[in-house]
């Protein structure tokens, strides 16, 4: 039977039960069942307080085309994955400061369904979120600057002044809708995965750069749109061009990162540790590696099947993470291997973090899958460490001392950590596991 002829016959409520945003937390789904009911409401309330205006309508028309238009000539550079970024802020903020709240409210929701339609398909879920926090963000940016407007700008005397005075507050408003999109947006993410970065995602050099091209490029638009609409003609193949250039550098960003479990990919890792290992040798500083491999893999893919085997492998990444210092390397290599490069740490503070990492993994229950009363899933690691004191200067022969030891970890019955030193290969730990 078809996907879409089994619902049918599930019926409408099974099939409401089925979607997929009921598989994220119970206090996610309520966050993201309020943040579009806060929506709905802000909509319709600002709607019924709007007079409605041929020439606000005809603006408003105009700068929605400009954002299909912006969608479907970018849709081939495509959407990155996780928390993207795109230019939309360019037409909205205009939309916001130009014309009444409601307009900023439902402006976002055509470009956002046209990029899931033409773009990129996900869970529809996510992208009703996005439209919702991108439309109560940018609402009320648009309230407190008709407020600011109307309270304060308007008074100020001299035309150079208010002017100066204009353009600050369209810049404080755009400032104030992408604090509060990012604050929304931001605790969806972290709920839904408790180890991801706020401050890398949001507050680092490079989102920190996009977001503020984007603020700027907007405010100029809405300077020139503000003067004569005619501006929007000259601003469109800018914004496409800065959509695509933006699309570029994330698809490179991307491209260092495995998507499955968003560790270094093992040519990223093997190209940042290679630098680190040379750094270590020139100023003959201690530097350790770490191989781990799943042990028995392919069982737990047997029996619980591959999209169980999945999860395992992402919360086996988190939890690698959670013992790692931020400038410790963690890459996937292989399929259910990693590797760790750890620098500044000799042979036993290695043969300690790895320990501990496979101590924790070995206790940890995995569900099979989100739904309430899953499988459990167990799994244990072997992993084998070498250090840069006790071998080669290479990483290359790094990586094949670790890879010696973790085959005697393996074949010493598995759940444990070996460490070449000097004399030999030696074992630190024999867990239950088998
Ligand atoms: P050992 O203890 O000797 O390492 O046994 P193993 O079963 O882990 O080793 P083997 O190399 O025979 O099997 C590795 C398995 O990992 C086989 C493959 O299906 C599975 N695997 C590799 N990549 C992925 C992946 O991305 N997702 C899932 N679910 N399984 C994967
Ligand atoms: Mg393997
Ligand atoms: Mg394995």
């Amino acid at each position: 039977m078809s996907v879409a002829r089994s619902k049918r016959a599930m019926g409408p409520a099974l099939a409401v039960r089925s979607w997929p945003v009921w598989d994220n937390p119970r206090w996610l789904v309520r966050f993201i069942l309020a943040v579009a009911a806060l929506d709905a409401i802000a909509i319709s309330v600002s709607a019924r307080m709007t007079d409605l205006h041929p020439g606000q309508l005809l603006l408003f028309g105009f700068l929605l085309a400009c954002s299909l238009a912006t969608v479907e000539l970018t849709r081939r550079a495509g959407e990155n994955a996780g928390l993207t970024k795109d230019v939309g802020g360019v037409w909205e903020l205009p939309i916001a400061i130009l014309l009444p709240p409601v307009y900023a409210l439902i402006g976002p929701i055509p470009r956002i369904m046209l990029t899931q339609f033409r773009t990129r398909s996900m869970p529809i879920y996510k992208r009703i979120f996005t439209a919702a926090a991108i439309g109560l963000s940018y609402g009320g940016a648009s309230l407190a600057f008709h407020t600011v407007n109307q309270e304060v700008i308007r008074h100020i005397p001299g035309s150079e002044a208010r002017s100066a005075a204009w353009i600050l507050a369209v810049a404080a408003c755009g400032t104030l809708q992408w604090a509060v999109n990012n604050c929304l947006v931001l605790t969806a993410v972290k709920s839904q995965d408790p180890t991801a970065s706020v401050r890398k995602l949001a507050l680092t050099r490079e989102p920190l750069h996009n977001d503020a091209i984007e603020l700027c490029v907007a405010v100029l638009v809405t300077i020139g749109i503000a003067k004569s609409p005619m501006a929007i003609l000259f601003a469109l193949p800018f914004v496409t061009l800065l959509q695509r250039s933006q699309r570029h550098a994330q698809l490179v960003n991307d491209s260092r990162y495995d998507a499955k479990t968003s560790l270094l990919n093992a040519g990223t890792w093997e190209r940042e540790a290679s630098a680190e290992v040379a750094r270590a040798n020139r100023t003959r500083t201690s530097l350790a590696v770490a191989l781990i491999d799943v042990d028995n893999f392919k069982a737990v893919n047997d029996t619980y099947g591959h999209l169980a085997g999945d999860k395992a492998l992402r919360a086996l990444s988190r939890t690698i993470k959670i013992f790692l210092r931020e400038y410790d390397l963690v890459g996937r290599f292989g399929g259910e291997e990693f590797a760790l490069l750890l620098p500044q740490t000799d042979e036993q503070d290695a043969r300690r973090v790895a320990e501990r990492i496979r101590a924790h993994i070995a206790e940890m229950p995995i569900d099979a899958d989100d739904k309430a009363g899953s499988e459990i899933i167990r799994i244990t690691i072997s992993i084998g460490v070498a250090a840069l004191s006790t071998t080669g200067s290479q990483l290359t022969e790094l990586l094949a001392t670790a890879d010696a030891a973790l085959y005697r970890a393996k074949h010493a019955g598995r759940n444990q950590v070996w460490v070449t030193t000097d004399a030999e290969s030696s074992c630190s730990s024999i867990g239950s596991g088998g």
